[in-house]
């Protein structure tokens, strides 16, 4: 038993999974998550693709890989026990061209190395067999790779929180943190709270937040929106499951592609264009201040000057639905712009070093009483109880 007051910025599912975690693994310990706006799960949590991912992608070793394979298991067993919406709908990874066989290859080798279950190499005609009209000449199959609703799970992380003795304060953006002895008091405007110690997970203003707590610069993070388009309700049987393109491995991100929602729908998406604000939800909005803080960080320039040509591309297909098509039409030919009105949209937040790399892994650290979650991208979601379980025992538990 503890009586201590932990604190955590953000009601994101990183937040609300590692509120949920300390309260049932420390009894006695009091949670109070701080978030800013009045609802949880407002920003990447409620903009995401929606996908439980089986863990092919990630470096075997990283916590990625690690905290995605565990997530899935622990968030599986959450959803059938809270009767929330868990479908394992099956995922495509699909190579088009002769030359992405190698790389679909090397995914093949990782997903093996990270315990991936059932994956399997499959043929042009095995592809047909489970999406008739995908296109593709060879592709790795996933069967257990699932869909869920997210923000669900987060609301319901959150009345587990509450449920415990716990709060979570809407409506409170954390402007100050401050040591105080034995402690460090949280302050929002002129409110302040005193907590034993506190855990940042503040998303797309990780670094802003963790600036106030007086942590390290880097890394800055960098906001990429993904804009998704959603296919007509009269052509939402052509996809079955999950289709995906062999990601380019220079960037974290995992191309368009097609995602069945537990809703019913379809979305095509997201691309990756750099966003003029953190949230940047939409083309047009620009933020003076974060523009500012892009232009002023080296990094920004540098990855500038190695991705500009892949930069130019998104832009083009963000301003025109048959540009966005074209690519995302080789895994379902016949697919076009006639078949979709645009969708929603969602920022990522992705950390970005001084030196212009594009962060993979998950990067979480201590300072002091404070534990930051600096760089929790995709499949952050899907491991987000697992990333929990890392943090309580890492942290907590040492
Ligand atoms: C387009 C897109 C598609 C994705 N698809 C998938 C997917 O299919 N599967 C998957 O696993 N992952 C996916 N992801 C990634 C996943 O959504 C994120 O990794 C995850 O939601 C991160 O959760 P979080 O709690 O860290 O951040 P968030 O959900 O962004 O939460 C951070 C919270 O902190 C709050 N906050 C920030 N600053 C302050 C402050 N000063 N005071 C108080 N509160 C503050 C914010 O308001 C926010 O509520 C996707 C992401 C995007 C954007």
């Amino acid at each position: 038993m503890t009586d201590e007051t932990i604190g955590i910025v953000g009601a994101g599912i990183v937040g609300l999974a590692t509120g949920r975690e300390i309260a049932l693994r420390r009894p006695g310990t009091r949670v109070v998550v701080f978030e800013k706006e009045q609802q949880v799960s407002l920003h990447q949590t409620g903009h995401n693709s929606g996908v439980v991912h089986a863990g092919i992608y990630y470096t075997p070793g990283s916590l990625k890989a690690d905290l995605c394979v565990r997530g899935v298991s622990l968030l599986r067993e959450y959803c059938q026990d809270r009767a929330l919406p868990y479908q394992e709908i099956g995922k495509l990874v699909v190579a088009v061209r002769e030359d992405e066989l190698g790389r679909m290859e090397n995914l093949y080798e990782r997903a093996r190395n990270n315990h991936v279950p059932d994956l399997r190499r499959i043929s042009r005609d095995e592809i047909r067999e489970l999406e008739p009209h995908a296109g593709g000449i060879a592709a790795l199959h996933s069967p257990r790779t699932a869909i869920t609703d997210y923000p669900a799970i987060a609301r319901e992380f959150a009345q587990d929180i509450t449920g415990s003795g716990g709060e979570v304060k809407l409506g409170f953006p954390v402007t100050g943190i401050t040591n105080v002895p034995g402690g460090i008091e949280v302050a929002s405007g002129q409110q302040r709270v005193r907590v034993d110690r506190l855990v940042l997970c503040a998303g797309l203003h990780s670094d802003s937040v963790a600036r106030l707590a007086q942590d390290r610069r880097e890394p800055k993070i960098i906001p990429f929106r993904g804009e998704y388009m959603l296919l007509k309700p009269d052509r939402t049987h052509l996809v079955r499951g999950l289709i995906y393109p062999v990601p380019d491995p220079r960037y974290p991100f995992l191309g368009v592609h097609f995602t069945p929602r537990v809703d019913g729908t379809v979305e095509v998406g997201p691309n990756a264009v750099l966003a003029l604000a953190r949230e940047g939800y939409r083309l047009g909005r620009i933020s003076p201040r974060d523009l500012l803080g892009l232009a002023a960080y080296p990094g920004s320039w540098r990855m500038a000057a190695q991705h500009w040509r892949t930069g130019v591309k998104e832009y083009r297909g963000s301003l025109s639905t048959a540009a966005f098509m074209k690519d995302a039409g080789q895994y379902v030919p016949g697919v076009g712009a006639k078949d979709v009105v645009r969708g929603g949209a969602g920022v990522r937040a992705q950390a970005l070093d001084r030196d212009g790399t594009l962060v993979d892994d998950f990067r979480i650290h201590q300072v002091g009483r404070i534990t930051a979650v600096r760089n929790a991208p995709s499949p952050a979601a899907t491991a987000s109880m697992a990333i929990a379980e890392h943090i309580v025992t890492a942290v907590f538990d040492a």
